[in-house]
């Protein structure tokens, strides 16, 4: 059995932003089954400390960047929980990374750096007769554990591995604030975690972690790359023997099309006519002879959504409709609405809805996701599991997970969607025109179809893959 303490800043079912709470919520019930023990550290925010029933209390510190802290330990939704409860830092209503004035919470330095610095708490002492053998560390809020574990003695004896889910977001706090971080001044070189005058959390990571992965095999090889890396794509390449992709998978108890609550549940994908004529109505649309595409995303420039604005005239043109379920910018929640209320082809939710998000799912022909990076994706691994073909960009784990209807991937019989390149509006238009003439196609549509529903889209080779990591970190130390 190898103990591995997870180190993250959301986790599904409890708190999520994006995907990064979906890996962190559904890898320790996956890893459970390859005989690893996972506890989960996390950020006591509001909707956390509501779910804890009876909590133990572990450790606790009269004072720790600025204010209290307990450690409480407690399962909930299956998970074990270490909950980090320092009201000072995350007792707040609304975001838990930014303000009301839609700015970073000025303390995230300090918020984050607590929740490394009681990781390596209970990686050196142990909590609750638990110790870890690995200390497993997503993305920025958890780049400094590997530090504070070298600050307090215990780097040598527990491995760490670093997971990048997003490179976009570096974690930089002016260096005048190191010394309350309590970061020794000898780590703040260009080897160590200074990035252009400022400190990095990422890059702490990056660097001090013993090794490091990414949500798919090609976004690894992207960020290192200059076009990808966004500046750290040296530190990467220095690191290239540590680094390794491995693409998620999604929980395929919580997206089942068989037995989903939120869903008119289905089998075969002559099922999903019951969802589609709920979701024609929920958007105001009407019946249409072309595809119903749907999107369920973060509005904001990655995810390449005003392409798509763009590029809906060929769509529509030809019958089909999107019907669009998200949240983000403002720019783009306002243009999204205005496309809805001038073009009868199109629905627009704006909001977090994650019932709603099944409904949609389980509800389109096909999902659209022509994302300008995309480390892993998930919405397009929900819609094969739906039967929903995905639509993506070829870029990050878009590239890994879908089949494309090349004229060699339809005709060797293995393609379950449509990728296009370059991401751009022009290749977007071309890739759904192509999309309208397979599902015109009944024959290769049904082919697409059932290829999508029988795609593992499980974590089962992954948690191998995570697996033989944490046997390695473990037995090099
Ligand atoms: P990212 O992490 O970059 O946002 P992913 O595709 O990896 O992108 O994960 C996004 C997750 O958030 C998915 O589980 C998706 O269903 C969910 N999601 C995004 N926007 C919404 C929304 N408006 N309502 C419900 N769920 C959403």
């Amino acid at each position: 059995m190898i103990n591995v303490l997870s180190v993250a800043s959301e986790c599904a079912p409890l708190v999520k932003t994006g995907g990064l709470a979906d890996v962190v919520g559904a890898l320790p019930g996956a890893l459970k089954k390859q005989g690893v023990s996972v506890r989960t550290i996390l950020p006591g925010y509001p909707a956390v400390m509501a779910a804890l029933k009876r909590p133990k209390k572990l450790l606790s510190r009269r004072k720790l960047f600025g204010g209290p802290m307990e450690l409480l330990a407690a399962k909930v939704a299956g998970l074990d929980l270490q909950v980090v409860d320092a009201p000072h830092l995350y007792d707040r209503e609304g975001n838990i990374y930014l303000g009301p004035n839609g700015y970073d919470w000025p303390d995230n330095p300090a918020r984050f750096a607590m929740l490394c610095w009681v990781a390596a708490m209970v990686a050196k002492s142990g909590a609750d007769g638990w110790r870890p053998d690995v200390v497993h560390m997503h993305d920025w809020q958890a780049g400094l554990t590997p530090i504070y574990m070298q600050v307090q003695k215990v780097a040598k004896k527990v491995g760490t591995v670093m997971t990048v889910h997003n490179i976009a977001f570096h974690g930089l706090a002016p260096a005048s604030q190191l010394n309350d971080l309590m970061i020794p001044s000898s780590y703040y070189t260009s080897e160590g975690i200074e990035f252009w005058g400022q400190l990095s959390a990422l890059k702490a990571g990056l660097v001090y972690a013993d090794k490091l992965t990414t949500v798919s095999p090609t976004y690894a090889l992207e960020l290192m790359t200059p076009d990808f890396g966004m500046g750290l794509d040296g530190v990467l390449r220095a690191r290239n023997a540590d680094l390794t992709g491995i693409v998620n998978g999604i929980d395929t108890g919580v997206w089942n099309p068989t037995n989903d609550p939120a869903i008119h549940p289905y089998k075969t994908p002559a099922g999903k006519a019951k969802n589609k004529a709920d979701i024609l109505q929920k958007f105001g649309l009407d019946e249409s002879y072309g595809p119903l595409c749907v999107v369920v995303s973060r509005l904001t420039h990655q995810k390449g959504l005003n392409m798509l604005l763009q590029a809906l005239p060929v769509l529509t043109a030809r019958g089909g409709q999107v019907a669009l379920l998200g949240s983000g910018d403002s720019d783009l929640e306002r243009a999204w609405m205005t496309e809805a209320k001038h073009n009868p082809a199109v629905g627009v939710h704006i909001g977090y809805d994650e019932a709603l998000s099944h409904k949609i799912i389980a509800g389109g022909d096909a999902i659209l996701v022509p994302s300008r990076f995309e480390p892993c994706g998930l919405t397009q691994l929900y819609g094969l599991r739906y039967g929903t073909i995905p639509l993506v960009a070829m870029t990050g784990g878009l590239t890994d997970t879908v089949i494309n209807a090349s004229p060699a991937g339809l005709s060797a019989g293995v393609a379950n969607g449509i990728q296009f390149l370059p991401v751009t509006t022009d290749s977007l238009a071309t890739a759904l025109d192509h999309l309208c003439d397979l599902y015109e196609d009944k024959k290769i549509w049904a082919m697409l179809q059932k290829n999508a529903m029988k795609q593992p889209v499980g974590w089962e080779e992954s948690t191998r893959q995570y697996m033989a990591l944490y046997q390695k970190v473990t037995n090099a130390k």
